[in-house]
């Protein structure tokens, strides 16, 4: 067993609508059975890789990796007095991802064929258009996007609202007319305000997504802005679910039109598939958060799977610490299936630098 937690800054200093940073934290686990590797991580504070070690290494020391169910019930129940969500969330998620790694290894199965695969590439869209950018670094990066085969890009905003139109207006000059324009707001507006928002982004730059428009647990608020939007425009959000019951309760609310979902915090690949097939049973798609190099081969097996995000951050680190991540080609990420498990190898001894 090995943990780590690295940090890595970012390019340039980013922002989005409610939350400035310069560095993005990684939480790395490593599991080992007989001559076999697991390897599984989460974005993360680095007090996650003390859990991993200190409370949840002890439950898996020994045990068999086949037995992924149990081992989750045994890391939740050393857990229960922290609570199922957040970091305690974000550490059992790592842990079932190098469980599901090592399963696989062990049967030298990619991941995408041990769940079963529905689909052999991933639609995938660019995500980034941090707030923090002036207008010409939004549209290089929507440029440069555009010649992976991008057709849908998602950009931040709502910290400067007065600028906001400008910054559409350039987002929608670099992808042209017919891609699809993702809009973020991070949770930076109220009810009210969101609405008009929404009727904005439609109307006057196509926007076709609103994402996170408001506090995450107003469900309510989230079923008054989607009854109210111009049907062009669909309402996403989910990316802070941690437990299957969250899922429920925003499917029961009719909260969103697409569900997001995180397997880096919402319970790893087992959390994942249960919110799939939450999705599947509510005929609502399924869109996944982060991560691109982990959500592959969980997106090619979850049927209501729309696409993944290819977040401009985490694309960036996964292809400097880690060997084996897929790059976009015609706008899909593609599994490697002459890989076993993941088909990712973390280089430890790179990511020495930026240890946390
Ligand atoms: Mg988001």
């Amino acid at each position: 067993m090995k943990v780590g937690a690295f940090r890595i800054p970012t390019e340039t200093p980013e922002s989005d609508g409610t939350l400035q940073w310069s560095s993005t934290t990684l939480v790395v686990v490593e599991l080992a059975a007989a001559d076999l590797r697991g390897i599984g991580f989460t974005y993360a504070e680095a007090a996650v890789g003390t859990l991993i070690r200190d409370a949840l290494a002890p439950v898996a020391i020994g045990r068999s990796a086949w037995d992924i169910a149990a081992l989750g019930e045994a890391m939740a129940a050393r857990l229960r007095n922290g609570g199922r969500e957040g970091a305690s969330a974000m550490a059992v998620s790592a842990m079932d991802v190098a469980l599901w790694d090592l399963k696989a290894k062990s049967l030298d199965l990619p991941l995408a064929r041990l769940f079963g695969q529905v689909r052999d590439a991933l639609p995938a869209y660019g995500s980034g258009g941090f707030t923090s950018y002036s207008d010409e670094q939004l549209e290089r990066q929507f440029s440069e996007w555009t010649s992976l085969g991008f057709t849908r890009f998602k950009m931040k905003f709502g910290r400067e609202p007065g600028r906001d139109p400008q910054r559409f207006a350039a987002a929608r000059r670099a992808v042209g007319a017919g891609a699809e324009l993702f809009a973020d707001a991070n949770s930076a507006f109220g009810r009210r305000e969101a609405l008009q928002w929404a009727e904005r982004l439609a109307a006057n730059w196509g926007v076709t997504w609103f994402e996170q428009p408001l506090v995450p647990y107003d469900l309510d608020g989230l079923l008054f802005l989607r009854d109210r939007s111009p049907a062009s425009l669909e309402i996403a959000d989910g990316e802070y679910g941690y437990t299957g019951d969250y899922f429920r309760r925003l499917l029961e609310a009719g909260a969103v039109d697409v569900v997001m979902a995180d397997a880096t915090r919402c319970g790893g690949f087992t959390g994942f598939l249960k919110a799939a097939a939450l999705c599947e049973v509510w005929a609502m798609p399924l869109s996944s958060h982060c991560a691109p190099a982990l959500h592959l081969a969980v997106g090619c097996a979850a049927k209501p799977m729309r696409h993944a995000e290819y977040f401009f951050d985490h694309a960036r680190i996964e292809r400097l610490l880690f060997d084996g991540c897929a790059i976009p080609e015609g706008g899909v990420l593609r599994p490697d299936l002459s890989r076993p498990g993941l088909g990712l190898e973390f280089k430890w001894a790179d990511a020495e630098r930026y240890q946390a």
